[in-house]
């Protein structure tokens, strides 16, 4: 039978945190320097090392059958493309800038203006759901310094925290599309067991990481206040210690709840807290 074939990030910004990703959720393989095409251990199923750009259109003309790539590139390539999960990196906005000194205040100032982007399709379906009348510039790279050439007036670019952005004198004036890496499969492909436990798998890993498993000891009598403090799925466990007076509590918490649950357990009286990192999770 044919390997499943899935597609990752091999360079840039998507590659180091997708490695982490698969080797977390258990792919085992070893990646050589000039290989496209690597086979994962134990399995029927092997990775194709390719850049993030070219994703969408290796899994919609069915060379892959599972990749994992940029929701801004998804939505930039038009395909018939379903997203089975967002994979919690590779955070990202579609911005729209233009210079300091510009007088544009709003989106609607762009109309008859000149935008340059590496994202035609997705800036070009955004004006114009606005009715909004621009010509996009394509570039690929160094958005930024196409209002310095005057080969724009405003650009439509991927910032992160958008200091780029300041670096270059542009000052954002509206969000575009938000985006972060997914996994990805053609809307049309055939059903493939290997597909699926490889989609459960990395699913699993993203679930987990959202959350902190917790373990403190408290007095029988706190429980109910800690209960309410940490209910985990169906209930905390709570476990007898050898003094009859002492219970030890294991619970499930939302890793942003970590920094605000943590006072008021201590508050409710619970003392020796671990927070344990979770490898996989299956609800
Ligand atoms: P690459 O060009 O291979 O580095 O990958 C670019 C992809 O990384 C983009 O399509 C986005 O999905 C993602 N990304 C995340 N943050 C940023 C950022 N600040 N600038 C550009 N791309 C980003």
């Amino acid at each position: 039978m044919n390997p499943m074939r899935f597609a990752v990030p091999k360079k840039g910004r998507l590659e180091e945190p997708s490695t982490r990703l698969l080797q977390q959720a258990g792919f085992q393989y070893e990646r050589g320097e000039r290989t496209l095409a690597v086979p994962v251990r134990g399995r029927n199923v092997e990775l194709l090392l390719v850049r993030a750009d070219d994703i969408c259109e290796l899994v919609t003309d069915g060379v892959a059958d599972l990749g994992i790539t940029g929701f801004d590139l998804v939505a930039e390539s038009g395909a018939n493309i379903e997203v089975l999960a967002e994979l919690g990196f590779g955070q990202c906005r579609l911005t729209a800038a233009v210079p300091n000194a510009s007088d544009i205040a709003a989106i609607e100032d762009l109309a008859g203006m000149r935008v340059a982007t590496s994202h035609p399709r997705v800036t070009g379906e955004f004006f114009a759901e606005k009715d909004i009348s621009i010509q996009t510039v394509p570039l690929r790279g160094s958005i930024e310094v196409a209002p310095k050439l005057d080969v724009a007036d405003a650009i439509v670019d991927l910032v992160s925290s958008g200091s780029t952005m300041m670096l270059n004198g542009l000052r954002p004036v509206a969000d575009v599309l938000s985006s972060q890496a997914v996994l990805v499969r053609d809307r049309a492909a055939e059903q493939m067991d290997e597909v699926d436990a490889a989609v459960t798998l990395i699913a699993s890993v993203v679930a987990a990481r959202r959350r902190k498993y917790i373990l403190m000891n408290a007095p029988q009598s706190a429980v109910g206040e800690i209960r309410d403090l940490i209910p985990g799925f169906d209930a905390p466990s709570v476990v007898p210690l050898a003094d009859p007076t002492m219970v030890a509590i294991h619970s499930v918490v939302d890793v942003d709840a970590v920094w605000d649950v943590i006072p008021q357990l201590q508050a409710a009286g619970a003392s020796g807290i671990l927070v344990l990192p979770i490898e996989q999770l299956l609800l």
